[in-house]
Order: structure tokens, then sequence, then C-alpha cells
């Protein structure tokens, strides 16, 4: 169980402090701050809560006034429930849940299925009515029940999440829920007014001229690419320690991926290795830097380095390369959307940037969507025709071929949400990922694990927190541990992209990037979100220790 309705009667009780139902009550509420269950209360109950509690107020102070005993227990009851509903979640009151005439008692029916929207077993109605707890023995718990239960569930077993998108979820839902019914309302599901307002809203944050809202953020790698009309014979510099869609979008155009290894200590392209990959295409000799098999020589394009785990990559080294060498600077931000490199969005340095909206991402949607970032208005036009079909001036004009790349109406609708608190996430992230690193960084024990390296003058928007371990034994003997402890792990990447089946036609060999070998056999990710608390990073610190 990990949802709790609370029946009307249930929050009478406890705001009248009605005896002798008022003490267990109030303890059942209490164990589910306690031991992290969500009460709710349904948003169509608020008159009954209202015209319940006033009568109890009365029942409890009866006087002569019965005009002035109404009307000062009325106000009493919307102050007491005021102050109450400050604690709890309101549940929604959906359309379905209207038409209940034909129930005997209709509040109870509405109470009842509204529980159908919680995944299976997760939720019951917190109830004395014994009707209630007859008729639906599986829908329904008694406080005395209830209580038993808790009284035995052990905090210190509760798994920790490694991305918590429910806590998350509850802090802004109610304007999720608006959101997301504005939508249902004006039904413009494709290309609605909340895509502009999208568009413009993270223009305005990252200060770049323009977006351009996509389907995900592998639609935002390929499109400025395609925009620039990236094909066979060119090839396209990146990092092999990444995830595939930043190499694939290179292959799927049928230009070359031109691997480059990474800097051992940020995990991002190392730029003076760059520079020998690109020295290496242009003389066709790959005994200046390891290069792809291919037929005819290549023509360096672009590139494209990876903010990974929402760290910059070093934008000055690698700007005064692609400057000098006439090459597009295509930022893959997908992780590193919020974080900050010497004062600006890396995005808004770039030529193009591109972000993921995922919802496992540092600012996610409830699906799959993604942006272009871009100060140049011609491609910002050129990425609006791609997205609708290679569009020209109007639907049935195509100018170009595109693809069907729009963000949905309603992750965009999703989105302004999170991004209202965007901002004060990305502050606890960094409060989380401290408290990672001074707990790591404080004991003897700990001098074999390396935490993450931040350059001066750089923010991460920390998508991960990943520590480097001495190596794969040291790093399965972590993962166990802490996965007994219920604090799960991943690794983050374990195959370099250049050993990947997929781009086995490149002809690489594994040894031809070997930081990015090394980094992937000790590299792993611990739980990383915004609401973690500091008890838990001790706990987990605390595992790891076990283990060293
Ligand atoms: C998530 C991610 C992508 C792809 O984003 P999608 O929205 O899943 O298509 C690309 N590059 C990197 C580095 C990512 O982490």
């Amino acid at each position: 169980m990990k949802n709790l309705l609370l029946d009307v009667d249930i929050v009478v009780d406890i705001c009248s402090m009605r005896e002798p139902y008022h003490e267990p009550a109030s303890e059942a509420l209490g164990s589910c701050f306690e031991k992290g269950i969500s009460p709710w209360v349904y948003v169509g109950s608020v008159q009954a809560l209202e015209f319940s509690l006033a009568s109890e107020l009365i029942k409890q102070n009866l006087s002569d006034d019965e005009d002035n005993n109404l009307a000062l227990s009325l106000q009493k009851a919307k102050e007491l429930l005021k102050r109450f509903s400050k604690e709890i979640n309101w549940l929604a009151a959906l359309a379905g849940e209207g038409d209940v005439f034909s129930a005997k008692n209709s509040g109870s029916e509405q109470l009842i299925r509204s529980l159908d929207r919680f995944p299976e077993a997760s939720a019951r109605l917190l109830t004395r009515d014994r009707d209630l707890l007859e008729h639906y023995p599986d829908q329904t718990i008694s406080v005395e029940d209830f209580c038993r239960i808790m009284r035995d569930v052990d905090l210190s077993k509760a798994p920790l999440d490694f991305v918590d998108l429910k806590t998350q979820q509850h802090q802004i839902r109610p304007s999720i829920e608006r959101h997301i019914h504005t939508v249902l309302h004006h039904g413009r599901y494709v290309m609605g007014p909340e895509i502009q307002d999208l568009e413009k809203l993270l223009a305005d944050y990252a200060s770049v001229n323009h977006c351009v809202a996509v389907s995900s953020g592998t639609d935002a790698l390929l499109m400025p690419l395609m925009a620039l009309g990236i094909g066979p014979g060119d090839a396209v510099f990146t990092t092999p320690f990444t995830f595939i869609a930043t190499a694939e979008v290179i292959a799927f155009l049928g230009a070359v991926p031109v691997f480059v290894d990474i800097d051992p200590r940020t995990f991002n392209i190392d730029p003076k290795k760059l520079e020998l990959a690109i020295d290496a295409v242009k003389a066709n000799d790959a005994s200046i830097y390891p290069l792809p098999q291919y037929k005819d020589p290549l023509s360096p394009k672009a590139v494209i380095p990876v903010d990974l785990f929402g760290l910059p990559a070093d934008y000055e080294a690698i700007m005064e390369i692609t400057e000098r060498e006439n090459l597009f600077l295509l930022d893959d931000c997908a992780q590193g959307f919020g974080s900050v490199y010497k004062g600006r969005h890396s995005v808004s340095m770039v030529d193009a940037g591109a972000t993921s909206f995922f919802p496992a991402k540092p600012l996610g949607s409830y699906g799959e969507g993604g942006a272009i970032f871009t100060n140049d208005s011609q491609l910002n036009e050129e990425l609006g025709s791609i997205r609708i079909h290679g569009q020209g001036k109007n639907r049935y004009d195509n100018v170009r071929i595109g693809l069907n790349a729009r963000m949905h109406t309603m992750q965009a609708a999703v989105l302004l949400t999170k991004f209202k608190i965007f901002q004060k996430e990305l502050i606890e992230r960094e409060r989380v990922a401290s408290l990672y690193t001074e707990g790591l960084n404080n004991k003897e024990c700990f001098s074999s694990i390396t935490t993450p390296y931040v350059p001066e003058g750089l923010k991460s928007a920390w998508a991960q927190y990943s520590i480097l371990t001495e190596g794969p034994r040291q790093r399965e003997r972590i993962r166990a541990t802490l996965q007994e402890t219920g604090i799960p792990t991943m690794i983050y990447y374990p195959f370099p992209l250049h050993t990947q089946e997929a781009f086995s036609e490149l002809g690489y060999k594994a040894d031809d990037f070997p930081i990015s070998m090394q980094i992937s056999n000790r590299i792993l990710s611990l739980p990383m979100h915004p609401n973690i608390k500091s008890q838990q990073v001790a706990k987990t610190i605390n595992a790891i220790e076990k283990a060293v």
C-alpha cells in the first residue's frame, strides 16, 4: 500500500478531536508521514467535509443561539480544514465519478471509484464505515488494521529510488492537472499554444534567441545535422563514452562517427585528442589518431561534445578548435540542461544545442520530448521546417525532406509546470551531490573511490552522480552491498560505443580509446534526485564503507 484515501468521517474525527475516534485516526495519519504513505482527500468531498465538521463542532458546543452556532461553526470548520489540507494531497474528482446517483451512498461510491486510478492494490480507503469495510474488503481498511500494519513497517529497509518522480509530482500535481485539462479543453493536441509558451520560456532561460521543441532528444540531435546536410563522406567527431543516440544520429544520416577519447577527470571529450582526430581525418592517416574504416577520405564537418552526467564539456578549448577548423558545433546537452559554463548555458554558446526531456532527465516530461537551441535565425527556420515534413510556406508546400518531429502539446503542458520548480531542483541536486562528495572524502577508507570533478567556474546539472571505483571487482562489491540495503545503482555506460555491435562496421579496436574503456570498467552512478534526504545519503555512504 502506497496511498491512503481518507474518508470524510476520518478527517472530521481528526479535525474536531472527536472522541473516541480522534486518537487512532491521528495515529493513522501520523504513520502515513512517517512511513512514506501518501494521504489523499477527495476534492469532491470538500462541501461534505465543511458541513460534517461544522455539525460535529455544533454537537460538541451546544448553546442556545442556533443561527450564531451554525455560522461560527462553519467558520471554524473552514479554518480547521484549511490547516489540515496543507498536510495532505488533494485527489481530483474526475468526470467518471460524477454519475453515482444509482448508488446508495453517492459520496462513498465516488471515493471507491476514485481508487481505480491507482496502480493495483496500491491504495485503500481509510474508513470506519462498517458497510463499506464489509462490501469492499479489498479497497478499504479500518483505522485499527492500518495502524497495526504500519507498526510493523521497518523504514530502515525501505528502498531508495534511483530517480524519484513521484515526490516531485506531489509538489506540482494541481498545476500539472490544470495544464493537462486545459489541453483537453482546447483540443490542440499537436502544436497547441503550450508549445510556443514553452519555447519562449526555455529560450529566455538559456539566453538563446531560438528554441524549437521537438519529439525527443534524439531528434533534437538529428535535426541540426539534417539542416546542415550532413551525409555520406562526412566526419562528425564525438565521444564514445555516451548514450547511443549521440553517435546513432550521425550514422543514421550515412555520415561517419569519428570517436575521440575522453578526459579521465571530467569524462567529457578531450580537446587535445579532438585536434589529433581532426588532423588524422584531414591527412587520412590513422597513425596520428585511431580512425574508423571507410572507403574514401572523409571531410570533417561537425563536433558533438556531450555534457555527460550534467557537466558541461570544455567549451573554450573546443570552440577554439571548431572555429579554427570551421566545424559546426552541436552540444549534446541531453543531460546538461540547467548546467552552467563560466556564467553561461552551454546551449547559448554553440551553433546548436540539443536537450532531452525524457522523464528521468533533470527536466523531464511524462513521455518523450526534446528541444534544440540556436542563435542562428536561418537554422531556426530550417529546424521548424524539418520538424514538420520539410514544410515550406504552407502544409502542402514541401521544400525539403523532413520528419514528423513535433513535441506533443501534452508534454509541453507538463514541462511548463515542471519548469516552475526546475531551478529549485537544481539547487537540491547540488545539495545532494555535495553531501555525497563530502561523505566520500572524509574517511581514509574511501581513498580508492574518486568523487566527481567539477572544474572551476562550472556547475553541473547533476543528471547523475557517478563515482569511480578501483575496478570492476570493487564496483561489483559496492553494487551488491548497496543492493542488499535497498539502494539501487546504475552503470553509465558499461560499453563504450566503439565496442558496440551497431558500430562494428567502423572497425574500431577496443583499445583505440583506452580512457573510455577504463572508465566504463570503473564508473558507478548512485541514486540522484532533488528529494534525497541527508539520512539517505548517509545510509548510502555507510553501505559503501562496508563494501570497501
Ligand atoms: C537521453 C540522451 C539522449 C537521447 O534523448 P532521448 O530524448 O531519449 O531521445 C541523447 N544523448 C544523451 C547523452 C542522453 O543522455
